[in-house]
């Protein structure tokens, strides 16, 4: 008898799509880890890091520095557990992965809300202690006191997360898009302040969308991935400034159990959560489709996809290498003053691309996006497509002619602002072509993404 688990239509015409031809039959990354997490055939990495037991019992006594010592040691244990799953010589236990006994993925979780007391989520480094709210929120129930006015970072947040919406994406990337959408989850705020940010809705209004719980972003995580999505892709925003939500959600999502689906409370919460939810045309297979959601019929599984501006700490990206499947960041500008004007963010340059030059030597699957801006070319373009060649010629690499002038460039828009006309417009067709024609002549692998809508509408 054939299990539902292997009679998998949304799996086989994932799989069957001809772009994994390309990328296999073109130089560098196909993205392997990525694609047999998603068609359940390889556990997602927060799974193998759930069976990464750790030397601490209790970790709300020990010091930080002690647990960042532990997590350089586990993650050479994650490391050597993993790739010998990829090479098939072990598996992993559903027992152990239930087990509950304090793990990586536990270890990771708890650092994240020791940094989230001095934040140095990303670059800007602003150490101000972003778990105030929790505690002032506590003291105000007690007292009953109104809230003093809190400093807070570059980002404007405090602890609690929110998000502006969620669904099946079916305009990223057709490895993530494939044929049921990409799972994607929108954050509101962001860490830098793009002048033509194409999301400025949810980026530059903190109080878009709804505040939410670890348990109710986990619930969206596990209905989108029951509803076919092949992956769960977290942006915003940024997703980076929403660390402590997102860790502490993957943290509990192999303790969700089918049987809860039906149950009043679930319904509850599910009601809650798809106010924002932007499809509603899945929903009635939700209940019963467990086909996309499990690896091993036994351990809910998912890639997790980190969609980033990439302008995160050091830390975050040590924590994020055991968890993520596969990273989708965008390089934007180059090395010169353009992140610092048309952006506000300084150490832009050095920030991701030491970032990517980490994921690149680890061996992640990742693709890099670069949006080409109206007379950027010469500051921007060029030279990042010349970094990649020189740093990382093997990667896949998507190089966008979308831009259209949005948030402080559109010219028809209140909020426009002169000294940003000189991306108030779309690249022109020769800009875009001579974008295309130096990557071409840098022999860069860009074709199958950057003209994959072409052929697969
Ligand atoms: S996430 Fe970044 S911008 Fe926000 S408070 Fe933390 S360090 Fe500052």
């Amino acid at each position: 008898m054939i299990s539902p688990f292997q009679n998998n239509n949304n799996f086989r015409k994932f799989e069957s799509l001809y772009i994994w031809k390309l990328l296999t039959e073109n130089r560098g990354n196909s993205l392997p880890w990525y694609l047999a997490v998603s068609l359940n055939h390889m556990p997602a990495k927060y799974l193998i890091c759930r069976s990464i037991p750790c030397k601490f019992p209790n970790l709300t006594n020990v010091n930080e520095q002690d647990l960042w010592e532990e997590l350089t040691n586990l993650t050479e244990d994650f490391l050597e557990k993993w790739k010998l799953i990829k090479s098939g010589n072990t598996d992993l236990k559903p027992e152990i992965i239930h087990q509950r006994k304090t793990s990586l993925l536990d270890l990771n979780v708890e650092l994240v809300k020791r940094m989230l007391t001095h934040c140095n989520f990303c670059r800007w480094n602003c150490r101000i202690d972003r778990s105030l709210d929790q505690k002032e929120n506590l003291e105000k129930k007690i007292s009953n006191s109104r809230l003093k006015k809190k400093k807070v970072g570059t980002c404007q947040l405090e602890s609690t997360s929110r998000v502006g919406s969620y669904f099946h994406h079916r305009g990223e990337e057709i490895i993530f898009r494939g044929t049921n959408g990409s799972g994607t989850i929108f954050f509101t705020s962001c860490n830098m302040r793009c002048s033509f940010c194409q999301n400025g809705d949810i980026s530059t209004d903190k109080e878009n969308g709804i505040p939410i719980t670890p348990y109710n972003l986990a619930l969206m995580v596990w209905q989108l991935r029951m509803e076919g999505c092949h992956n769960i892709n977290w942006v915003g925003g940024d997703p980076t400034i929403h660390l402590h939500t997102i860790t502490q959600a993957i943290n509990i999502l192999d303790s969700f159990e089918i049987t809860w689906i039906n149950s009043t409370n679930i319904k509850k919460n599910i009601n809650y959560i798809e106010s924002i939810k932007s499809d509603k045309y899945f929903n009635d297979s939700f209940s019963q489709n467990t086909a996309n959601a499990f690896y091993k019929n036994s351990m809910f599984n998912s890639p997790q996809i980190w969609n980033s501006n990439f302008f995160m700490s050091t830390e975050t990206t040590n924590i994020l290498r055991t968890i993520m499947d596969a990273w989708l960041p965008d390089l934007k500008f180059g090395p010169g003053k353009c992140a610092l004007e048309l952006s506000r963010t300084p150490w832009y340059w050095e920030t991701v691309t030491t970032n990517l030059k980490h994921i690149h030597e680890w061996g992640e699957d990742f693709i890099v996006r670069h949006l080409i801006m109206p007379n950027h070319l010469e500051c921007c373009t060029k030279p990042i497509l010349d970094w990649i060649a020189k740093n990382m010629p093997d990667i896949q690499l998507n190089i966008m002619d979308q831009y259209h002038p949005d948030n402080l460039c559109d010219p028809l828009s209140p909020h426009f602002k002169e000294s940003y006309k000189e991306i108030s417009r779309s690249p022109t067709e020769n800009e875009l072509k001579t974008a295309y024609r130096y990557a071409n002549d840098l022999n860069l692998n860009f074709k199958p993404l950057s003209y994959e809508k072409m052929c697969f509408p």
